[in-house]
């Protein structure tokens, strides 16, 4: 139903949001439509750092990486072919067609054709529905909404500070490449990025402080990824520690256990900090030094006050971002849920093969003390026929016999994998799971023998 505004001073509103990321740009979007009164208020861009320096122009940079490797596989199954990487057309497409050359103008427009009021600066809290930006005070009737997301942070490294290393921000700006890339970092972004850099020619040594890469996802993951990085020939550090970094005459050295290694150029992709610091948390009574917020289920944080995305801690992702703004929309709307619910998150690292997995690692299964049984398979006959490694790891409740969670690793994990995802989110019986036609020769055939295996060993067999 759509209400009809209330007549209220210029600076009073019923909903503000404090930071447009794509969950922020989502409600504010939503209420606007239903016709509240929304204020949006971003002090970079809207649309935050998925579309302009994260998962849009970095999938970009996949896309073209992987015909690359496609192209490379070419002498191996299809007789000869050469390639000429070239940096050129990815550089084009991240400034014309994903960011509008880091331009948010269409997505103020969208906010403002849906009803909403837009306001560039940052947002501070003041207290009382009240938030600043920029000398002015805004209020908020009904409350606020902060999506204010995660910048680029570096690991406390002897000397890192004052070198000009890159991160993501810089890493989508390209517009060439280097000789030689070292890279901090070995989680999703650091993999994904080092393994495009790869592919279109670029000497990689990707160094990682855990024992191995990708460390929040499955052993089995990680092998695999490590495997295929070896293959393509990046230098793979996990367990590294790294003393210092400098940099001199256009070379960065980094001392890694006491050895040198030197690139070009440096990329940071070690972690995010928070955007919490310094907007006012203490005027509605969380703490001011919070490293992430806390919400309950309708994503609400204090009297009034709704948190989403990065800063709640509970995915990283776009699309937990977005989810926790339906969330929310439905809480300010008066909506009876469903709540937020976190059973069945799903995750992607683009690499080549991609690592996708939803729900609880065999280790977090345990850990929340769930009688666990696991089965682990290769990806089948198609698998083989494309010469293509991977593997699908399930991970069952055996009191329930649900799964509970599961990886693919695989050329197009993330669509293999949503099987996986209705399977964990909507508690399918494991018997139920076994009983379906599995097309051959799909990947996701794969499924059959592992769950197979899954239900032997439930089974006690
Ligand atoms: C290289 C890279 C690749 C990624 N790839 C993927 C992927 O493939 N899939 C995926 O799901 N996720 C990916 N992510 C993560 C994804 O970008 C984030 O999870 C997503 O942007 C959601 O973040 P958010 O909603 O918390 O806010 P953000 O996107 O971080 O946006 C927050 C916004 O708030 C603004 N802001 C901060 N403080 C204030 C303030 N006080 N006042 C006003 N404005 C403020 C900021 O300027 C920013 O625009 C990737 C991230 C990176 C860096």
């Amino acid at each position: 139903m759509t209400q009809t505004p209330e007549k209220s001073g210029p600076d009073e509103f019923d909903v503000i949001v404090v930071g447009l990321g794509p969950g922020g740009e989502h409600v504010a979007i939503k209420l606007a439509e239903d016709g509240l009164r929304v204020l949006g208020v971003e002090e970079r861009l809207v649309g935050g750092e998925c579309p302009y320096f994260g998962c849009v122009p970095s999938k970009m940079m996949i896309a073209a990486a992987h015909t690359l490797r496609e192209a490379g596989r070419v002498n191996e199954l299809a007789g000869g072919s050469t390639v000429s990487p070239d940096w050129g057309p990815v550089a084009a497409r991240i400034r014309d067609e994903a960011t509008a050359d880091w331009d948010d103008t269409v997505a103020v427009e969208r906010l403002e054709d849906a009803g909403a009021r837009f306001v560039r600066g940052r947002g501070v809290l003041a207290g009382g529905g009240r938030v600043e930006v920029g000398g002015t005070t805004y209020t908020a009737t009904k409350g606020i909404v902060l999506n204010t997301g995660t910048a680029p942070s570096a690991p406390p490294i002897d000397g890192l500070a004052d070198t000009p290393y890159w991160t993501n921000r810089d890493a989508v700006r390209l517009t060439e490449l280097p000789s030689s890339l070292l890279v901090i970092g070995g989680g999703a972004i650091g993999c994904e990025l080092a393994q495009v850099m790869a592919l279109f020619g670029v000497r990689v040594t990707l160094l990682e402080a855990a024992d191995r890469l990708v460390a929040l996802e499955e052993p089995e993951a990680s092998a695999a990824l490590e495997k295929a990085f070896g293959a393509a020939g990046i230098q793979v550090h996990t367990g590294a520690s790294i003393g210092s970094v400098a940099y001199a005459d256009g070379r960065f050295t980094a001392d890694v256990d006491g050895r040198s290694v030197t690139a070009e150029k440096l990329l940071v992709a070690a972690g995010r900090r928070n955007n919490l610091h310094g907007i006012g948390l203490e005027h509605v009574g969380l703490d001011p030094d919070a490293r992430v917020l806390d919400p309950d289920e309708r994503m609400r944080v204090a009297d009034g006050v709704w948190a989403i995305g990065d800063i709640v801690g509970r995915g990283a992702f776009t699309h937990v971002s977005m989810y926790q703004g339906g969330v929310v929309v439905d809480d300010i709307l008066g909506r009876d849920g469903p709540w937020a619910d976190y059973r069945a998150v799903s995750r992607v690292t683009f690499t080549a093969p991609e690592v996708a997995s939803v729900g609880l690692t065999e280790k977090a299964a345990r850990k929340a003390g769930l009688d666990v049984v696991v089965a682990t398979g290769d990806l089948g006959a198609r698998g083989w026929i494309t010469r293509e490694n991977g593997l699908i790891k399930l991970v069952a409740d055996r009191a329930r016999e649900v799964l509970v969670g599961g990886v693919v690793v695989g050329p197009a994990g993330g669509e293999i994998m949503s099987m996986l995802e209705l399977a964990v989110h909507a508690e399918v019986p494991i018997a139920t799971l076994l009983h379906q036609h599995f097309a051959y020769p799909t990947y996701q055939r794969a499924y059959e023998t592992v769950l197979k295996d899954l239900a032997g060993r439930l089974d006690g067999r």
